[in-house]
């Protein structure tokens, strides 16, 4: 889908005010914003936590170890690439030693969230892990007990996973995983991508 012209414009402006912020004490620690990636008039948008190690050094989300098991997740499951996307985070900059964003730092970062949702506005959201679907559900509810059922986040189905990051700890949960992700496949409208491909 093209976007129009005045969408890449604000959007382009709403990247240069978030590489300048400095609203919270996590722009302190920071290499680069991670602002995000892909296309801007994605139908499927992946919103996770926060920028890590590798996310940091590159200014780009999900590029570690968490972003290779999304892109298979995303590739096998989905039978989509993550240019085909877009993918942001809750913090657009790491958290010190990978920990937990904090409630002031996830309130300072939302408007950005907000409004790159608002620009891309895509037909479905997979919020990836807790501080994903809290926030944007507005829910405090286990992710173990949100996943795999709809919600929804200013008139956009939301649907909430298991974190990559969760998964590789986990990987017993990953079948649950897939099952919401299917679902947003038919959300989408899309033909799920025919079984074989997955190497566990
Ligand atoms: N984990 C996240 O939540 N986001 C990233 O960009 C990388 C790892």
């Amino acid at each position: 889908m093209a976007t129009p012209p005045e969408n890449a414009r604000a959007f382009e402006l709403l990247r240069d005010e978030a590489l300048a912020c400095t609203a919270c004490r996590l722009s302190e620690g920071r290499t680069q914003v991670v602002f995000g990636m892909g296309d801007p008039a994605a139908e499927l948008m992946f919103v996770g936590e926060g920028p890590g190690a590798e996310e940091d050094r590159q200014g780009l989300p999900f590029v570690g170890r968490s972003g290779k098991l999304l892109d298979r997740l995303m590739a096998e499951e989905m039978g989509l690439t993550r240019e085909s996307a877009y993918i942001a985070n809750v913090v657009k900059c790491r958290p010190p030693e990978n920990r937990n964003p904090e409630p002031d730092e996830i309130a300072a970062c939302e408007p950005f969230l907000m409004r790159q949702i608002d620009a891309v506005r895509p037909k479905v959201i997979v919020a990836l892990g807790k501080f994903a679907a809290h926030t944007l559900l507005r829910s405090a509810i286990p992710i173990t007990r949100l996943r795999g059922n709809w919600g929804h986040y200013q008139g956009v189905k939301l649907m909430p996973t298991f974190h990559p990051a969760y998964l590789l700890r986990s990987p017993h949960e990953k079948a649950k995983a897939w099952e919401d992700l299917k679902q947003v496949v038919v959300a989408l409208g899309r033909q799920l991508p025919a079984p074989g491909g997955r190497q566990g």
